[in-house]
């Protein structure tokens, strides 16, 4: 189920397209770095099977199969759905040291990741944002 993902950031849109795409609360969030409140977002205790993908873009980040319940109130995962999928990038604001995952496709930011994740699994949490997420519950597993 490799999905090559061509980083040509063909969907690299300006400032004014991604007001226009996104809603506010989107926009504020990938394109600004903010974060949506603890168990407000739409994702945080979805349980259903699926993949999701960048709202911005379309690409595939995050699998339910890897998904798990952190009890922090935003959608919660251990690894990422493929690697290259997602960047991480040093994120020094409000003075913390965190790392920031940022699509790599269209550079959205997505969350943060933790090291106090499972760990019997990858002992990563990746905390993301359920605004940056556009949840895909026909992905077939079993398709090409
Ligand atoms: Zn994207």
């Amino acid at each position: 189920m490799e999905e090559p993902l061509q980083k040509t950031r063909e969907t690299r849109k300006t400032d004014a397209e991604w007001r226009q795409v996104l809603t506010p609360e989107q926009y504020r969030i990938m394109r600004q770095k903010g974060t949506e409140g603890a168990f407000t977002g739409q994702y945080w205790n979805n349980k259903d099977e699926g993949v999701y993908r960048c709202t911005g873009c379309g690409t595939p980040l995050f699998s339910s199969e890897t998904k798990f319940d952190s009890g922090s109130g935003w959608p919660s995962f251990y690894a990422p759905l493929e690697q290259h999928n997602v960047e991480v990038e040093q994120d020094t604001s409000f003075g913390m040291s965190r790392t920031e995952v940022l699509c790599a496709n269209c550079e959205a930011h997505l969350g943060h990741v933790f090291d106090d994740g499972p760990r019997d699994k990858t002992g990563l949490r990746y905390c993301i944002n359920s605004a940056s997420l556009a949840f895909d519950p026909d992905a077939d597993d079993s398709s090409p």
